[in-house]
């Protein structure tokens, strides 16, 4: 047998299933929910005031109570760039602990599938853009969020390691950045596009005469609708079971300041765009390669801009009737 077999083949049938979205509240793990409610499964949500996945006794307890026959592992310890340099030990220890459980857990129950979730954030510094899949592990890694991207680098191994050593069907998918309803949108925490929302917004508002952002602007970055994740993920669910990882993202990306002038645009703030270069840029680009989820026949449907406006609209509301209309908020 070929060491990477695709597998459209081998179809995951979601229907009479009982489905587990680890992390249901987050920003993914909501769109999983709202994607799967079209499937015929049986969805599984449990808050994290109920079971803490970091708590090995507690997942252990409530997945042999469940008895789920698939899992998405969205539930993560995540956040912007100033986060992960502010909160290093959480980011990596949280993140080590909830995959760990949850994923050796899935193992002791006997889950039928598994799809563990992690980022573009997990590869070099300096990988060849745009990066494909192989580039895992090639070179050191971008400082600013090392203690995240080894986290998911050891959660990608786990699903490789229960595959080979118990012929578990656990896969791995690495997301682009992501936005879209349910984001952050706390100004310190949260990622570029809700930050950038929200500080337009607020100028906008407060008619202020410019609005700053992050670093030099020049670093470029790839963006994907949540809801275009969450329906990659399920097609990867039901369509994909290979120990290699798949990266999954929308195929193009865009400078930081084009990005804020897009925002401004959107949002209808007119002033200055300024730069805190005290701030870090993080990495200068990291687009990946989508070409093997392409190869399997997915695509991304959700352009940025159009993505932006419905975000915006749904978030900040929109008076004006004929874009509510067009953008599908009634
Ligand atoms: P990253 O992709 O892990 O670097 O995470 P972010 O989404 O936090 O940042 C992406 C890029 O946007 C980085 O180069 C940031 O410096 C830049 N950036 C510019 N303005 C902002 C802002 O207001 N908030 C955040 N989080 N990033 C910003």
């Amino acid at each position: 047998m070929p060491e990477e077999r695709t597998s459209l083949g081998t179809v995951y049938d979601l229907r009479g299933k009982r489905v587990w979205v680890a992390g249901h509240g987050g920003i993914v793990g909501s769109a999983l929910v709202r994607r799967l409610k079209h499937e015929k499964c049986t969805i599984l949500t449990i808050t994290r005031q109920e079971v803490d996945l970091t708590r090995q006794d507690q997942v252990e307890a409530w997945m042999r109570e469940t008895a789920p026959d698939a899992v998405f592992l969205s539930a993560a310890k995540v956040g912007g760039i100033f986060a992960n340099e502010s909160y290093p030990a959480d980011f990596i220890y949280d993140n080590l602990l909830i995959e760990a459980n949850v994923i050796r857990t899935a193992f002791e129950v006997g889950v039928e599938k598994l799809l563990f979730l992690g980022s573009s954030c997990i590869y070099p510094k300096l990988a060849t853009q745009p990066i494909v899949e192989e580039e895992l592990l090639s070179g050191p890694l971008e400082p600013t969020n090392q203690w995240y991207s080894i986290a998911k680098i050891a959660g990608i191994k786990l699903c490789q390691a229960y595959r080979s050593q118990h012929d578990c069907d656990f896969i791995s998918a690495m997301p682009t950045n992501i936005y879209g309803p349910g984001d952050n949108y706390d100004l310190n925490s949260g990622h570029v596009v809700p930050s950038l929302l929200q500080k337009a917004h607020n100028a906008k508002m407060s008619s202020a005469a410019s609005l700053e952002i992050w670093g030099t602007g020049s670093p470029m970055r790839e963006f994907m609708h949540v809801d275009d994740c969450a329906d990659a993920l399920v097609f990867l669910m039901k369509h994909y079971s290979d120990k290699g990882h798949i990266n999954v993202g929308s195929g193009k990306d865009i400078r930081i300041d084009d990005l804020a002038l897009l925002i401004m645009k959107i949002v209808g703030f007119q002033g200055e765009l300024v730069r805190d270069t005290a701030k870090p840029d993080g990495m200068a680009r990291k687009l990946m390669s989508s070409d093997r989820l392409a190869a399997l026949g997915w695509r991304a449907g959700i352009e940025l801009e159009a993505g932006l406006r419905q975000v915006y609209a749904e978030r900040f509301g929109n008076e004006n009737p004929r874009e509510r209309k067009a953008l599908r908020l009634d």
